[in-house]
């Protein structure tokens, strides 16, 4: 539940009137309802790529990265033999909408295994360029990474990282496969499965009891003291956010190959779970550099966890959290269980979001059953927060037909961003919730 905040509730120096005043919608936000806000500050691609800091080149070099490290993935993670070392997924018609199934991506069966990975590999390149075994990225043999002696080498160096279960699932993986020494800082939210299963890689997992953004100020604090440790700072990291970009080009591709065209008069709509905002914030950055004003991007965050949501109305970013607004962060989807969101994405992408709406648990739950039982498709809840986008952003447009509105006919693009590695029993206490729910209403 919300605290109750009165009128004269001081909120950064401001009484709670003055914020209604002035942000309306915040009355339905505090009170953990659903809401749909469409962005207003909404620019044209044009506008707004140019004054920014990251951009097209940037993404190519996540991209050419991740194709010289393909030829160790595809040895070190067998299951990507067949893809030829590329972590990617599938994209799915379902009724109406497309699926893309980073449930399925390899590794580690969420949207993480696109920024983790990635980040923990730019570190390895960096770490063999810095200490001179190699003079340029041609010099190195990527196929060998997985030897002893460079295994002997990579454990010299560690890896922090803070996490909600999935980013840490991912970094602990990889960074484990590659020989790094690492440690996960998780959030109380984290599931038991997912530390685990980090412990039996020989990841050191450190508990805490508060939430994602203690667990990352933690991490990040340790991490500084030494200096053979590589923090991955989720809440700021160009890195991690390039490693997720890179999926809208590899989108695009499968796109074209389906014979979906996207245009003015198809443009896509993308929805996309939100917890901090780097993955949802990677890919929508992607997006909109390989579609342009083709593409809208609607962020979906729980009720209870609307982080970017109330940094990108306010204007606020990394400087509000949900629990300013006496709204406690406790969610089912543990993915999104975020209270303060990135100030790196919220400053960079706040005339690229086309809006953000919220997600009751139950709904979720409710979605997450009926996804398995009409198409076999197992989901964490945190991973159907966008499949409510479809009819919940079509009739928010609608109301604002004429100013917003697009003339063609929307295909729509869930974003589908983990699941693949929850446990069968912790799975089927999800769909029972959710079964319950359905039964129920
Ligand atoms: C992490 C995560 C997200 C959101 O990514 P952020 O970078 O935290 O915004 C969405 N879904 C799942 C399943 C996740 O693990």
């Amino acid at each position: 539940m919300a605290e109750v905040l009165n009128d004269d509730t001081l909120i950064a120096g401001t009484m709670y009137r003055e914020w209604l005043e002035r942000y309306p919608l915040l009355e339905e936000i505090v009170a953990l309802n659903e809401v749909t806000w469409l962005n207003p500050a909404v620019q044209p691609v044009a506008t707004v790529l140019p004054e920014l800091d990251v951009g097209t080149g940037d993404v190519d070099a996540a991209d050419a990265r991740l194709k010289r490290f393909a030829p160790y993935i595809a040895r070190a993670f067998p299951e990507t033999a067949a893809a030829g070392g590329v972590i990617e997924s599938p994209v799915r018609r379902i009724d109406t909408v497309w699926l893309k199934c980073d449930h399925a991506l390899p590794i580690s069966g969420s949207i993480k295994a696109r920024g983790g990975i990635y980040e923990v590999l730019a570190y390895a390149e960096r770490l063999l360029l810095e200490e001179e075994r190699a003079t340029d990225v041609t010099q190195i043999d990527y196929a060998a990474l997985g030897e002893p002696a460079y295994r002997e080498f990579f454990s010299r160096y560690s890896i922090a990282v803070g996490s909600t279960g999935n980013l840490g699932l991912s970094i602990g993986i990889m960074g484990a496969k590659i020989g790094f020494s690492v440690t996960v800082h998780m959030s109380a939210d984290a599931r038991r499965w997912k530390k685990d299963l980090l412990r039996s890689l020989g990841v050191t997992v450190i508990e805490y009891a508060d939430d994602y953004s203690a667990a990352v100020a933690e991490g990040r604090r340790q991490a500084e003291a030494d200096p053979h440790c590589h923090f991955v700072d989720d809440e700021n990291s160009v890195t991690l956010f390039m490693g997720y970009a890179v999926a809208a080009r590899r989108l695009a591709v499968q796109f074209v190959d389906a014979g979906v065209v996207v245009d003015a008069d198809h443009p896509l709509y993308a929805y996309l779970p939100c917890g901090v905002g780097g993955g949802p914030g990677g890919v929508a950055f992607g997006l909109k550099l390989a579609f342009g004003d083709s593409v809208r991007c609607f962020f979906a965050e729980p009720t209870h966890s609307p982080a970017m949501l109330l940094g990108l109305y306010t204007g606020l970013h990394d400087e509000v959290c949900v629990q300013d607004f006496g709204i406690d962060n406790r969610t089912a989807a543990d993915g999104l269980a975020v209270g303060r969101p990135s100030g790196f994405v919220g400053k960079r992408m706040h005339a690229l979001i086309d809006g953000v709406f919220t997600v009751d648990d139950d709904t979720m739950f409710r979605e997450l059953a009926l996804l398995y039982r009409n198409e076999g498709i197992a989901l964490e809840p945190s991973a159907l927060a966008g499949i409510v986008g479809p009819p919940r952003i079509t009739a928010a447009l609608g109301r604002v037909r004429g100013s917003a509105g697009d003339a063609g006919a929307p295909i729509h693009l869930v974003w589908s961003t983990g699941g693949g590695m929850v446990p069968a029993d912790q799975m089927a206490e999800y769909r029972e919730t959710g079964e319950r729910l359905l039964a129920g209403s």
